[in-house]
């Protein structure tokens, strides 16, 4: 057998479009790898839930490789370190080539791939990472990126090799679990089930695509639920971004399909968003541990344990907040402005930091992404020095989206017989009503942790403080230039900071 063509799997899940699997199908016996590598499963932002999704891609993934090798399954799965198992390979049965796309992940598989590469390099076995999604190692300026990324998403979709010829090696088993979290209604991985909500979403769910996806009761529907398909890899983004698009000129520009066609658009540039906060994190790894504007470096440094535990398991006293926590618990996916929501209200009203917070919840997620989330927490905390502060008003959030309560009363049932009238502000009930609806604010359900608007009004002074400064200023100017989506359209008016340092609540 001649030396072995390994691809080696990480968030790429799938055989289709997948270049580095269909260049090394070119060259003679491939290796499909996946490494199970425990202390990745050790990181704090690594989550069993999350194991249980990518497991689930890899069986599936097995059974597309076996199908094209003949047999009934094709995947070589290791667990171990990856550059101890490489060199196991390498020993055994001589690696010719290694192939991969470039992962843009966390610190953790950043230094990882370079000991993967530096132990390539020694052995003399080339090393071929290919770019996906859009986003470009080393980039030292954002000036043409759009075209770049338009570039990227416009080329044709790779094949999937039609046969392959994978050596008989021996597979680890797939680990049940990496951990003890328990996320009884998460969504199921595999690629089957990810073209399957690609078809529905596309098909008829993105009608209520603009009006469902503010809240928590009507967006896990009304949104398209790809985000994990997204984050493992399970379809490429480029052929969800094509197959917007045949679905975008299908529609045309008939005038009584004008909500759907925008619909359509805003998915499609949130697809591009993804890639932008990428390249974020691939230009700007320090993301993942300091804030982007040092104005606030220095407050916000120490968790307040009853404060975060309160907040990390829903039990603020705010119904709203807590039944959005318990929801991601259960589920392991909430909306975006709920997330953002999550997010402000430990980092602004409880003044938590934003990592530890960001931890929790990446943990919680089972479409935890390095690139977006990072550059997400960083925002909706007020670490960025260049977006706006939405200080969100929870109560206010609460009537908005959940008038009735429904949504508060499936995940917080100590409020279940609790009337509309009182299910946002249960802690204003007189005592007698609380006995006659089986809830006493601080013996079954908590009081607020914290006085919502006083809290708010506190972090505001604060940020106002911090960022107000001529030097904050001017290193939000900086920051807007290096980072910013808008400095990417070219001719544009530069946004002063002072704008983007607008306070509101939302
Ligand atoms: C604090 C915070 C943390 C977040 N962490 C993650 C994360 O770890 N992983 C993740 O995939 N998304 C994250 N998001 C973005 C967003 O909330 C999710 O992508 C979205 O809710 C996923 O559901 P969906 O696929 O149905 O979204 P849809 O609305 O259907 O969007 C389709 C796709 O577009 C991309 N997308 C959507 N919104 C954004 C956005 N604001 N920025 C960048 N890309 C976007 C995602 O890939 C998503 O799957 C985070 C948002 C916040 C506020």
């Amino acid at each position: 057998m001649p030396p072995l063509q390994v691809v080696w799997f990480k968030r790429d899940l799938r055989v289709f479009d997948h270049a580095p699997l269909y260049e090394a199908s070119q060259r003679g016996w491939v290796l499909p790898l996946y490494i199970v590598e425990p202390e990745l499963w050790r990181q704090p932002d690594a989550s069993n839930r999350q194991w249980r999704f990518i497991r689930e891609c890899l069986l599936e993934l097995d059974r597309a490789l076996g199908e094209r090798a003949g047999r009934a399954s094709g995947l070589i799965v290791r667990v171990g370190d990856a550059v101890e198992t490489l060199e196991a390979i390498h020993q055994a049965h001589g690696i010719g080539a290694l192939w991969a796309h470039m992962e843009i992940g966390n610190n953790w598989t950043f230094q990882r791939d370079k000991a993967v590469r530096r132990w390539a390099r020694a052995r003399g076995v080339p090393f071929y990472e290919l770019p996906q999604d859009g986003v470009i190692r080393g980039l030292s300026s954002r000036t043409g990126w759009r075209e770049h990324w338009e570039a990227a998403m416009s080329q044709p979709l790779v094949p999937a090799p039609t046969h392959l010829r994978i050596p008989p090696l021996r597979s680890d088993a797939l680990p049940v679990s990496v951990g003890d979290d328990d996320c009884p209604y998460a969504q199921r991985g595999g690629r089957t089930r990810g073209l399957a909500l690609l078809r529905s979403f596309l098909g008829h769910r993105v009608r209520r695509y603009a009006r469902g996806l503010s809240s928590p009761l009507t967006a896990p529907s009304a949104c398209s639920r790809l985000s994990p398909y997204r984050a493992y890899g399970v379809l490429s983004l480029r052929e969800v971004v094509q197959a917007t698009r045949r679905r975008i000129e299908q529609v045309g520009d008939d005038p009584k399909q004008a909500g759907l066609l925008r619909a359509l658009q805003a998915f499609e540039s949130r697809l591009g968003w993804r890639s932008h906060f990428m390249q974020r994190l691939e230009s700007l790894p320090s993301i993942e541990f300091e804030p982007m504007h040092p104005a606030l470096a220095h407050e916000r440094t120490e968790i307040d344990p009853a404060l975060f535990d309160a907040w990390a398991h829903g039990r603020t006293g705010y119904p709203f907040v807590d039944a959005c926590m318990r929801m991601l618990h259960a589920t392991g996916w909430i909306n975006f402005r709920m997330r953002a929501m999550l997010t402000a209200f430990a980092c602004y009203h409880l003044w938590q930091p934003w990592r530890a917070v960001g931890l929790h919840l990446a943990r919680l997620f089972v479409d935890y992404e390095p690139g977006i989330h990072w550059s997400q927490i960083q925002m909706q905390s007020g670490s960025t020095g260049i977006s706006a502060f939405r200080i969100y008003n929870v109560v206010k959030q609460s009537y908005d989206q959940d008038p009735t309560g429904v949504f508060i009363r499936r995940w917080v049932p100590e409020l279940r017989r609790v009337p509309a009238a009182w299910i946002h502000e249960p802690y204003r009930m007189p005592l007698e009503m609380q006995r006659a609806y089986g809830c006493i604010i601080g013996v079954d359900y908590p009081a607020p942790i914290v006085a919502h608007e006083a809290a708010a009004r506190a972090a505001r002074e604060k940020l106002r403080r911090a960022y107000s400064t001529p030097e904050a200023k001017a290193i939000s100017e900086q920051i807007l230039q290096r980072h910013s989506r808008r400095s990417q359209r070219e001719p544009r008016p530069r946004p002063t900071p002072q704008f983007q340092l607008e306070l509101f609540e939302q």
